[in-house]
Parts: C-alpha cells; sequence; structure tokens
C-alpha cells in the first residue's frame, strides 16, 4: 500500500539477455562439450556451438558453462595461462587430470596417496568440509614422440 515516489532509476540493462530460456542454447552448449575429450575454453566451445548452426552469444556460453559446472555436470580447470577450461567428466567420482599442454588431451587420475594425505593434514588442522583441486600438466607420449611440445 505504501507508495514510494522513487523515480524509475535509469537502469541500463545490458543486452536484455532473459534469464531463463537458455535451455537450448544450453543443449548445444553440453552437445559441443560432449563432443570433445580435451579440455576447451569457452571461447572454443563458442565456437563449436556456432559452427553447429546455433547462433549462441559468447556471454551464454559462459552463463551455460557456470550454471553446468554449478550443477556438478562439468569439471573445470584453469590453464596454465589462467584461462578456465571445461570438460564434460564423471564428476560424481571425485579425480584429478593429467592435462597435456602440448594438444590438451586429458586423463582422468586418481591419487589415493594423495586424498589421505590431504585428509591428514586438514584434520590435523581441525578443519572439516576440505576440497582441493590438483592438476597435473605435462607432455603426453604422442607429442612427445612428435619432438615434444611448444
Ligand atoms: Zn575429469
Ligand atoms: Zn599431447
Ligand atoms: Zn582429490
Amino acid at each position: 500500500m505504501t507508495q514510494h515516489h522513487t523515480p524509475e532509476p535509469a537502469v541500463t540493462t545490458p543486452a536484455g539477455s532473459p534469464p531463463l530460456r537458455d535451455t537450448r542454447q544450453r543443449r548445444a552448449v553440453a552437445a559441443a562439450l560432449d563432443a570433445s575429450d580435451e579440455f576447451r575454453s569457452a571461447q572454443d566451445l563458442h565456437q563449436l556451438v556456432r559452427d553447429s548452426g546455433e547462433r549462441v552469444g559468447l556471454a551464454t556460453v559462459y552463463r551455460a558453462l557456470q550454471a553446468m559446472v554449478d550443477a556438478g555436470e562439468v569439471d573445470v580447470v584453469r590453464s596454465e595461462a589462467g584461462e578456465a577450461q571445461y570438460r564434460r567428466c564423471d564428476v560424481a567420482h571425485h579425480h584429478h587430470h593429467l592435462i597435456c599442454r602440448g594438444c590438451g588431451k586429458a586423463v582422468e587420475v586418481e591419487g589415493p596417496a594423495f586424498e589421505e594425505w590431504a585428509d591428514a593434514v586438514a584434520r590435523q588442522h581441525g578443519f572439516v568440509d576440505v576440497r582441493h583441486t590438483l592438476e597435473l600438466t605435462g607432455t603426453c607420449a604422442d607429442c612427445r614422440r612428435a619432438g615434444g611440445a611448444g
């Protein structure tokens, strides 16, 4: 009932992007992820989606990726340059990655000894709900045979 005489603030809606009409775009992004075994940057995925004939903006791709990461559907790692890279992974099962710096190939690995160490250190310092990220990068056998990466 209280009427405020608040003058309409001059909101500049950036692109006027509708909130949850992205499902179709999101599917396209998911399909692009499914099509690749390697970690891909948002830019790469954006290109893949466009190649598939879908008209999607890069911002939408970022949003879709973030939503999938939040939902635990997609794994994200940082490249050496600090760029986020995405891959469809078995996120229900905790694992780590061994990533080739030459070709981007990613192998899923487990590190039971590392997990134990992390748990022990956390316990020792009274920490609970501890999370960690550990990514290993190197040159894969193929790239090594091809004369080394870079
Ligand atoms: Zn993974
Ligand atoms: Zn490689
Ligand atoms: Zn771990």
